[in-house]
């Protein structure tokens, strides 16, 4: 097993609340989520669940001065 892989974006789990309903796609990241989130498309519940993203790339690039 020494496939060469492709770059590829690296894939992350991250935890997000989603809307239960659905038809409707909206989501949010759990760590930008407020206590009691609702829905910000149509303030329904919204549930805990899991998604895989592109991991969040750091702005940090140390200033050349
Ligand atoms: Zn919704």
């Amino acid at each position: 097993m020494s496939e060469s892989e492709e770059q590829k974006p690296k894939l992350s789990i991250v935890k997000i609340l989603k809307c239960k309903n659905n038809d409707c796609k909206a989501w949010v990241r759990e760590e930008f989520a407020v206590p009691g989130q609702v829905c910000p498309m149509c303030q329904g519940p919204m549930l805990r669940t899991m998604k895989h993203l592109p991991a969040l790339q750091k702005k940090y690039k140390s200033p050349s001065r």
